[in-house]
């Protein structure tokens, strides 16, 4: 099974992603969090790509490419995948044909957790991860403000490709699990 999760930070992607991952014994690759252990252990790409982190930017395309392709293809080696924040632009998400190419699809389903900003908000500025630098209020109106500029044309995309599934995200996590494995279900009919 290969999922790419796409959805507003806040919707849920990395809750989900674990969930799903274990549910499909299927390696969870997040985007943000390689970038994350990146700038933690302090390696040259780290400090490349700290400040867009820090400031709710995107890191350039070239740079997450890297960084997610061995990712991507020893998940290949283990059946699946579940993406959690990659592709995040159309640049990354034609990249991401091409790293999947040509044995695999990067997708048999493309899951959009559809959240309003306000709950989005709300579940950023509640979250218990202090840890997290860009989580700090003026930073998560730019990683919505971004979402909605380069991130969202990609549900067009992947609807035109037919990949597209649409789960509303606002429930609890267990009622998003379902919805989403009965959408996955469905679509294997
Ligand atoms: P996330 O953990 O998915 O919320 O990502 C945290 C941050 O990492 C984002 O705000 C971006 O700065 C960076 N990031 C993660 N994934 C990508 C990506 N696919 N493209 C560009 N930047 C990314």
């Amino acid at each position: 099974m290969r999922l790419v999760l796409l959805g507003a930070p806040g919707s849920g992607k990395g809750t989900q992603g674990a969930v799903l991952a274990a549910h499909f014994d299927i390696p969870h690759v997040s985007s943000g969090e390689l970038l994350r252990g990146h700038v933690a252990t302090g390696s040259e790409l780290g400090r490349r790509v700290r400040t867009f982190l820090a400031h709710g930017e995107l890191v350039p395309d070239d740079l997450v490419v890297d960084v997610v392709r061995d990712a991507i293809a020893s998940a290949g080696d283990a059946g699946g995948h579940v993406l959690d924040g990659f592709p995040r632009t159309l640049a990354q998400a034609k990249c991401a044909f091409d790293l999947a190419a040509p044995t695999v699809a990067i997708a048999d389903a493309v899951i959009y957790l559809d959240v309003p900003d306000d709950v989005a908000r709300e579940r950023l500025t509640g979250r218990a991860q202090t840890d997290r630098v860009d989580d700090a209020p003026a930073v998560i109106e730019q990683r919505l403000e971004v979402f909605h500029a380069e991130t969202a044309p990609l549900l067009r995309f992947y609807e035109q490709s037919g990949l597209l599934v649409t789960v509303a995200a606002e429930k609890p996590v267990d009622v998003v699990t379902a919805a989403i494995l009965d959408a996955l279900t469905e679509r294997q009919r």
